[in-house]
């Protein structure tokens, strides 16, 4: 099953995506945590991508299509995949679908997560991450047990520096814009579900999804 997952930056996507990837026994490729990872590990992908992310722009197309097309022509997406994150502009989705294509793939489905902007606002100002092992806390919702610390291994829990208000603005600016006529296209493409991932909490949205996701197993 090739499957991608949209919506705005704090729909979730990124926890669903990890969540049904387990349960399915996809691949999870998300194009944030690859870029953070080369900015951390100091690469030339991190170093043209840094400023990008800071400001809460978009890195450009060719560098995110270039990192897409490595995965594939390694055979990783083999197994089924969903992608978190990407595509993100027109011609992202356009450069995808030659890719897959080129690779005797296809997309089964786009999920959209759809999340009002103040939702988006106040999830992104209470998501805290484990600098050592990724997991991902979101206050209130679902707060660490100790408070301020990773529940795996202790860890002092930070924020990613994209999280901070006026950056989160522009990221909404930014999938507005860039990202939202992408729905258009899978819509057309008849590939498009929307799913509701206000409000009613992780579990409640991953039944959703699996629920949509059930007509093409
Ligand atoms: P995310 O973790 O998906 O919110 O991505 C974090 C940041 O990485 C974004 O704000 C962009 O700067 C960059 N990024 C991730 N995926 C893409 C993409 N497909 N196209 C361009 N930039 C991206």
């Amino acid at each position: 099953m090739n499957l991608i997952f949209l919506g705005p930056p704090g729909s979730g996507k990124g926890t669903q995506a990890k969540r049904i990837s387990q349960k399915l026994g996809l691949l999870h490729l998300s194009t944030g945590d690859l870029l953070r990872e080369a900015v951390k590990n100091g690469t030339e992908l991190g170093k043209k991508a840094k400023a990008f992310m800071e400001a809460g722009n978009l890195v450009p197309d060719e560098l995110i299509i270039g990192l897409i097309e490595e995965k594939l022509a390694a055979g990783q997406l083999d197994g089924g995949f969903i992608l978190d994150g990407f595509p993100r502009t027109i011609p992202q989705a356009e450069a995808l679908k030659e890719m897959l294509k080129k690779h005797k793939k296809s997309i089964d489905r786009s999920i959209l997560l759809s999340v009002s902007d103040e939702e988006v606002i106040k999830r992104l100002s209470g998501r805290f991450y484990c600098p050592k092992c990724n997991a991902g806390y979101n206050y209130p919702m679902q707060m660490p047990k100790q408070d301020g610390r990773c529940d795996f291994d202790g860890t002092e829990l930070r924020r990613r520096p994209d999280d901070e208000e006026d950056v989160v603005k522009n990221r909404l600016e930014v999938y507005k814009k860039q990202t939202s006529p992408i729905i258009n296209y899978y819509q057309k493409e008849s590939l498009l579900r929307d799913v509701p991932g206000d409000g009613d909490g992780p579990d409640r949205v991953m039944a959703r999804v699996l629920k949509v996701l059930e007509e093409i197993a």
